[in-house]
């Protein structure tokens, strides 16, 4: 098999190295890096890689404007994005900001940890959808086309909400814990950052409008969606 080929675009020349070592160690991964984000952006059009490891704060171009550039290209939207952050607070701006990023870690961060996540989009990118519909109340779900709609109006969500959702309605009534969904819906191996979820949740409910209440949470414990 092809090693899947990694762009790190991170201005701090010990992360890049730190994370090379690690995605060496790693094994199956061809990786090269851009100190800058104008830099970054080119590399990605050029080399096309399949996941990027993109710093939110770079010179001459922020993560943000790069994920946004690549997501309205149709040649690059498909690039997975892994976003690394300075701060936690940061992280409710990266999802809230739709911008598509497929995943974040926060620094200072393991670089093992961070070679597992990679692995766990890349996992998720992989897996085809089950072409199962769904339908509760107001809210149906399409996911071999994946469509959402809320009383016939169709719903933009990114790749994660999409999972969420489908993961929710296909177990309709039943609680899913925190842990699992991080397994089910992020492919995660063990539960790192259960707030992620509740994140996303959030972010859900709110593109979702009123059918989004429809999602309830169980204190203590996880999610569900209503049954009627
Ligand atoms: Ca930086």
């Amino acid at each position: 098999m092809e090693d899947t080929k990694v762009l790190i675009i991170e201005d701090e020349p010990d992360v890049v190295e730190m994370l090379k070592r690690a995605f060496a160690r790693g094994g199956g991964f061809a990786v090269s890096s851009a100190n800058d984000g104008a830099a970054g952006l080119r590399k990605a059009r050029e080399e096309m890689p399949k996941i990027i490891i993109l710093d939110l704060m770079l010179p001459r171009m922020s993560g943000l404007e790069i994920c946004r550039a690549l997501k309205a290209d149709s040649l690059t939207r498909d690039i997975l994005v892994l976003m690394l952050t300075a701060k936690a607070e940061e992280v409710d701006r990266i999802v809230g900001f739709e911008l598509g990023a497929d995943d974040y870690v926060t620094k200072p961060f393991s670089p093992r940890e961070l070679v597992l996540r990679t692995k766990a989009i890349l996992r998720r990118a992989d897996t085809p959808d089950e072409g199962q519909s769904f339908v509760a109340g107001p809210l149906t779900i399409d996911a071999a086309r994946h469509r959402v709609e809320v009383s016939g109006r169709p719903v933009h969500l990114t790749m994660l909400e999409f999972k969420l959702l489908h993961a929710l309605m296909q177990r309709r009534g039943r609680t899913q814990n925190r842990d699992k969904l991080l397994t089910d819906v992020w492919g995660y191996e063990s539960a790192i950052d259960t707030r992620t979820v509740d994140t996303h949740v959030r972010r859900l409910r709110e593109k979702l409008g009123k059918a989004g209440a429809a999602i309830e949470t169980v204190r203590g414990f996880g999610y569900r969606l209503r049954e009627e």
